[in-house]
């Protein structure tokens, strides 16, 4: 039995769901699916997501929403119109979203999600309702009724660990499950979604709960490659990566897969294979426990913008017992997290992301650093990129540190911090933001050309 997910583009229109429909009918091991809301039709195009959140954003403060839900209507309208759908199709969706407009506002947060499930919810709706039309046993489900059960964090819920003997029973099903993505219910029964993205994580929990033998995610891309194609002319296709190293990919700037889609398929043993809408017969990328191929050196160089690091030295830090978990315990209070921390004799780094760590925030928390732990240098560095070289292979690799770097000192780029050695398998460059596409680009041309 196979565990499917369709990306945003794979609902974008109804020649997008016709082929969805068609690799579900072509596989009859095809048994759950997993959507996302409609995405962009073109790169100019707005992802219904990001519509509904203009329409809640728009809710709360007290102005008219209607004309975002007669646009989000609009997009499930053309849909269903050409797919000859049903008039009470289109009408339960619209009834749907005019419902959660006017549902409970008092709980901003939980407006908020209410309104970004609509999303997924009426897309798997819909696509119950063509395979129906087309003669295939299908249902829509409702991750209450299936029982979904995540935490109570707003817009990055985590999945409660009961939820996976709860869906077991959706296996037994013997038509199609079609489920959407993205969100689920609180254990008193509140509507909290995934961070951005997060259907990938619906479709790795369902796969783990019904023993899945492997997990597709259907995607616009025909397989992952080694690094960002839209940086790297040329670049190289993956065929095979393992957990770890996609865990490790993902998390820097990968967008293929959310990066915590990957921990409930891996504790399942469940292979997962990324597979292209338009392009279903290629092979695609498939993420297995172990290699099976040998050179896995270097498997990809992952990317990604909007970090930044706070710098601070305090002399004979070395000495002090417990410096680090106060200064971490102030990140804890300001409600941070942090990604790296390398640190020296007397001074200690802390790499972060930028979002959320605004100006307000930074003053505070340097202010914090100099009052409560006697740090005596305390400074921001902001716009930094963060580059992972990722491989299996490199923890029996002679001589990858200098290739690395000397390729990135032959692009005339200037290395503002490293990492090496806290995870076997990858190697993390902190640079410029502007230096890291030529970053990237020496790397793929160092390991891959
Ligand atoms: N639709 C949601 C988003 O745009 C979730 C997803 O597509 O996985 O983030």
């Amino acid at each position: 039995m196979k565990v499917c997910k369709f990306g945003g583009t794979s609902l974008a229109d109804a020649n997008q769901v016709r082929k969805i429909c068609e690799i579900i009918a072509s596989d009859p091991e095809r048994r759950i699916v997993v959507v996302s809301a409609p995405g962009k039709r073109s790169t100019d195009d707005i992802k219904v997501t990001d519509m509904l959140i203009a329409a809640a954003e728009d809710c709360l403060a007290g102005k008219d929403a209607k004309p975002h839900l007669e646009r989000i209507v609009a997009r499930y309208a053309a849909i269903c119109d050409e797919l000859g759908l049903a008039p009470p199709v289109i009408d339960a969706i619209r009834k749907n979203l005019a419902e959660r407009l006017e549902s409970d506002r008092s709980h901003k947060a939980e407006f908020m999600d209410t309104m970004k499930a609509a999303g997924e919810d009426n897309a798997a709706r819909l696509v119950a309702a063509e395979l129906k039309r087309r003669q295939l046993r299908a249902r829509y489900i409702d991750p209450a009724e299936a029982g979904l059960l995540l935490s109570a964090e707003y817009g990055r819920a985590r999945v409660l660990p009961q939820s996976y003997e709860r869906l077991s029973h959706l296996a037994d099903y013997d038509g199609v499950t079609v489920f959407p993505g993205f969100f689920g219910y609180t254990p008193d029964g509140r509507v909290v979604t995934f961070s951005r993205g997060g259907s990938d994580i619906t479709g790795s929990i369902l796969a783990a709960a019904v023993r899945a033998d492997l997990y597709e995610n259907f995607t616009d891309v025909d397989s992952l490659f080694a690094a960002d194609p839209r940086i790297v002319e040329g670049v190289r296709p993956i065929k095979e990566v393992t957990f770890r190293e996609m865990r490790e990919l993902s998390y820097a700037g990968f967008g293929v897969l959310h990066d915590e889609a990957i921990i409930p398929a891996v504790s399942a043993g469940i292979p997962i294979c990324i597979k292209n809408t338009n392009r279903p017969d290629a092979p695609g990328t498939t993420i297995v426990p172990h290699h099976t191929d040998v050179d896995s050196r270097v498997v990809g160089i992952a990317s990604g913008g909007g970090f930044c690091t706070i710098y601070l030295s305090k002399y004979l830090m070395n000495r002090e017992i417990g410096f680090g978990r106060r200064v971490l315990q102030i990140l804890e209070e300001e409600g941070l997290s942090y990604e790296h921390t390398p640190s020296g004799i007397d001074n200690m780094s802390i790499l972060l992301e930028e979002e959320g760590f605004d100006m307000q925030v930074e003053d505070r928390v340097l202010a914090r650093l100099r009052d409560e732990l006697g740090v005596e240098d305390a400074e921001v560095e902001r716009g930094l990129s963060l580059i992972m070289i990722v491989g299996e292979g490199m923890r029996f690799a002679v001589g990858l540190a200098a290739s690395a770097t000397a390729a990135l000192a032959e692009a005339g780029v200037n290395i503002e911090m490293m990492n090496q050695g806290s995870s076997e398998i990858s190697m993390m460059f902190g640079v410029k933001q502007e230096d890291g596409k030529k970053a990237v680009r020496a790397l793929h041309k160092a390991f891959f050309e």
